[in-house]
């Protein structure tokens, strides 16, 4: 007999229990039996059950020794591949290209495991993630909506992103506090605004939002004079979550070019 796994608060282990979402997750994936497809976090199998009778293949990233050890004995290694260890320093170059990422994420990782798919984005062909749903509202909002952030112009710039649907907490096990839902992401084969120099780029977004309360010349200060504002048409006095991804790029090609 399988002992119970005890949730692990510490790895964000709320797991997955409502069929009708799993197969949702699923169907939206619509996987193929080649695919090239990489699942984050398969915990006690709730998504990698139905992945494995559809694909040839899959490889899983997880962190927690007695959940691999669960999934050793389940699964052969024919068919599963199991990474032991932080999907936030996984090598996601070293499985290749056209990679098929999906995951009920941990939630207490999920930004800068965003940014880390943005990192690789040349080696993935789509991902589709469970997130918090306030995390999935800020990567999708448009500027001038409140929850338009660093995280929505940093993966804007480099995903075509749709949010797919809500999943309410009585789906997990344990129930976690906050509202889920399921987004996909899909890189750009080029960034419709591609910037001159991203680390420039990068690094101007940062600063503009890292007061968000302050105007634009108040925070790119030193950064980027007025006059070059008024050139490039940006008004000096508007704030950070006002601007677009086109525009952010406009600033930074101009610090580029100023350099
Ligand atoms: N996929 C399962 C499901 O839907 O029921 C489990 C989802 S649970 C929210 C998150 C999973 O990610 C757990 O299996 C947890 O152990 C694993 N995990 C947490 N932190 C991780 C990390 N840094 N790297 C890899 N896996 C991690």
């Amino acid at each position: 007999m399988t002992v119970r796994h005890i949730p692990r608060k510490r790895f964000g282990q709320n797991f997955l229990v409502d069929d009708g979402i799993i197969d949702g997750i699923i169907n939206a994936i619509a996987p193929q039996r080649s695919d090239h497809m990489v699942e984050i976090g398969p915990g006690l199998g709730a998504l990698t059950v139905p992945l494995l009778t559809r694909l040839d293949h899959l490889q899983v990233v997880e962190i927690d020794r007695d959940l691999i050890a669960r999934l050793r004995e389940h699964h052969s290694s024919e068919k599963l591949t199991i990474h032991e260890g932080d999907v936030l320093k996984f090598d996601f170059a070293a499985l290749g290209g056209n990679l098929r990422i999906a995951g009920n994420l941990p939630y207490n990782i999920s930004t800068p495991l965003l940014f880390r798919f943005a990192e690789f984005a040349g080696h993935i062909r789509d991902v589709y993630v469970m997130l918090q749903r306030e995390v999935v509202e800020r990567m999708v909002a448009a500027p001038g909506d409140s929850e338009f952030s660093r995280l929505s112009v940093m993966l804007q710039y480099r995903f075509d992103m749709e949010m797919l649907f809500d999943v309410p907490p009585e789906s997990f096990d344990p129930a976690p506090k906050v509202e889920s839902a399921v987004v996909r992401l899909m890189p750009f084969a080029t960034p419709p605004h591609p910037a001159r120099d991203e680390a420039v780029f990068s690094s101007v977004v940062a600063r503009a939002f890292s007061q968000r309360r302050k105007t634009l010349r108040n925070t790119l200060k030193g950064v980027i004079a007025d006059a070059d504002f008024a050139r490039l048409n940006i008004d000096a006095g508007a704030r950070a979550q006002e601007l677009s991804v086109a525009d952010f790029v406009r600033i930074a090609d101009a610090v580029t070019a100023s350099a």
